[in-house]
């Protein structure tokens, strides 16, 4: 049996402090630019709404480490890695 890995955020305990955006642009590039991360946090200005995206094609899982580095660095334990069989759709 084949599966997809993918990092799930929990929208309700993320703080919108994009530390794992920038951890996953150090392992990416080696720099510091949220503009190189797989994972999106957005916040809805002052507000509390956040909003994440995964881009799953550029993930490669962190394979090199014994925890993805986006998860390492969450302080507020809102990150995990989803599991799904390759042939079961999406939703
Ligand atoms: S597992 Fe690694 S590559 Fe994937 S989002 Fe997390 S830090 Fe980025
Ligand atoms: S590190 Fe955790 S709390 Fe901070 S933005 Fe990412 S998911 Fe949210």
């Amino acid at each position: 049996m084949e599966y997809n890995y993918t990092i799930q955020v929990n929208e309700k305990a993320c703080t919108g402090c994009k530390a794992c955006q920038l951890a996953c642009s150090f392992h990416r590039s080696g720099c510091l630019d949220l503009e190189d991360a797989c994972l999106r946090i957005e916040r809805d200005g002052c507000g509390s709404r956040i909003t994440a995206t995964f881009l799953a094609e550029f993930c490669d899982m962190c394979p090199e480490e014994t925890v993805p580095y986006c998860i390492k660095f969450c302080a507020a334990d809102a990150l995990s890695i989803a599991r799904r069989k390759k042939d079961l759709p999406n939703n």
